[in-house]
């Protein structure tokens, strides 16, 4: 079998995989997608909250999601993709005004959005019972809620390789050969250059160095070769920038850790544990956010001055004494006593407006990108696949219109996709 590929995905993520799967569902044949671990032990959709949302601030954002969403409904059962709202605390008066006007733009998309006043909030929300003064109102969103990731990617995944997607693990892309294109100016990308990785004992351990150095150590090296292909897609969310660096192109993206840490409000000192009630995702004034995860909650906190870096440290019992318990505690008493019991740390692959990156690569003639989603990629990852694989078929997108996505807009600050709402 020849190596040569149609199209090539670069990085088996949720969007990668979803793109892939989306190509040969039109019916495109030699789709290969290469990753150095498909397990995806680093990559963000492993390690992600599983909070999936269409109620954002930016059409592109709104419509994506929510197409996502609606694919995730057909889905319900295999997905775990469970319909219990996002509610979302204000102390801003600026910013809760701002959430009121979104909401039209949500409307418009079929979106029911409640508003509701502080009294509402701790009438429907009992557990919310701690300086409540602060909160001036809320928006809750019934449609949003959360999903399995992994659920979703196997499956993006299972239907890919019936369609005969190949997928090549432990596959390191080192290089990418690129040449005038022979028409005008554009360029194209011929091959890409891999390193077949043999990770040894210490598997987690050697994904970590390469990911982090962006090197193979010469121990771990096996076959070096060269994939020749006719399309290129960068689906290397975090990792963008290093492919790009490789193909002489700007890639804004920044990598920055975020954590995650599951709390345990059953301990034995509280008998009675808590009972989230109506609440899906709850998303505090404090920039907390929390939901359900088995008998545990998992809540995360985005800290403001994190650096950027391919840091997968996770903090530990500090994260969750210093962002974690003190946030828990300011707002409910039935979060005062709870426990760390564990958590990590993954990327967020972040772009200045905080909205991801998609479309074609200027300059390229065969050369295409989605990535970079920061915390959005779950919610996008249908809308977006199908959408990629539209444009790299048919020349134009049907499902989504990206262009407003395209990574050529951080040319002009008045193109910018503008988020706020992100957690
Ligand atoms: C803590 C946290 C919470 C989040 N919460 C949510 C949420 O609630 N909802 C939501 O929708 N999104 C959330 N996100 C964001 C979401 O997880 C990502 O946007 C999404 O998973 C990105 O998918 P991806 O396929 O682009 O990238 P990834 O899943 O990171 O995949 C990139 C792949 O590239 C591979 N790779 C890297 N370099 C190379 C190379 N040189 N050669 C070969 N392979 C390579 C990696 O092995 C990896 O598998 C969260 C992220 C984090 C970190």
């Amino acid at each position: 079998m020849s190596e040569r590929a149609n199209v090539l995905v670069v990085g088996g993520g949720i969007i990668g995989t979803s793109l892939a799967w989306s190509l040969a569902a039109r019916g495109i044949a030699d789709v290969v997608v290469v990753d150095l671990d498909l397990a995806g032990v680093y990559a963000s959709s492993e390690l992600n909250a599983g909070g999936v949302r269409a109620t954002w601030w930016q059409p592109v954002n709104v419509e994506s999601c929510r197409i996502t969403l609606d694919f995730f409904a057909q889905h319900r059962e295999q997905f775990g993709f469970k319909s219990s709202g996002y509610l979302w605390l204000y102390a801003d008066a600026d910013l809760f005004a701002r959430a009121l006007v979104a909401r039209e733009l949500q409307a418009e998309q079929g979106l029911e959005v409640a508003a509701l006043d502080r009294s509402e909030v701790l009438q429907r929300f009992p557990l919310i019972d701690r300086h409540t003064e602060e909160i001036i109102g809320a928006t809750f969103s019934p449609r949003d809620g959360l999903v399995n990731p992994n659920a979703v990617r196997d499956w993006y995944r299972s239907e890919a390789l019936k369609l005969g997607v190949r997928f090549l693990n432990r596959h390191y892309v080192a290089g990418v050969e690129t040449a005038l294109s022979g028409a005008g100016p554009l360029r194209r990308v011929e091959a890409i250059d891999v390193i077949e990785v043999d990770t040894g004992a210490d598997a987690a351990g050697s994904l970590r160095e390469i990911l982090t150095t962006h090197r193979v150590p010469r121990a771990l090296q096996g076959e070096e070769r060269r994939i020749p292909c006719d399309t290129l897609v960068n689906c290397l969310g975090a990792w963008s920038p290093i492919l790009s660096a490789k193909i002489g192109i700007r890639d804004v993206t920044e990598p920055v850790r975020r954590q995650i840490a599951l709390v345990d409000v059953h301990n034995e000192d509280v008998a009675s544990g808590v009972d989230l009630g109506e609440i899906g995702m709850l998303v505090d004034t404090s920039g907390l956010y929390l939901h359900p995860e088995g008998s545990f909650i998992l809540a995360g906190y985005s800290t403001p001055d994190e650096p950027p870096g391919f840091d997968f440290q996770y903090d530990g019992a500090s994260f969750f004494e210093r962002e974690i318990w003190p946030r828990l505690a300011h707002r409910a008493s039935s979060f005062e006593r709870c426990a760390h019991v564990r958590g990590w740390a993954g990327l967020y692959a972040v772009t200045p407006d905080r909205s991801g990156i998609a479309g074609a690569v200027k300059g390229f003639a065969n050369l295409f990108e989605a990535h970079s989603f920061t915390g959005r990629g779950v919610m996008q990852s249908y809308a977006v696949g199908q959408s990629m694989a539209e444009l790299i078929d048919l020349g134009r997108y049907e499902t989504v219109d990206l262009a407003p996505l395209a990574g050529d807009r951080f040319d002009d600050p008045e193109r910018w996709v503008s988020e706020e709402l992100h957690i």
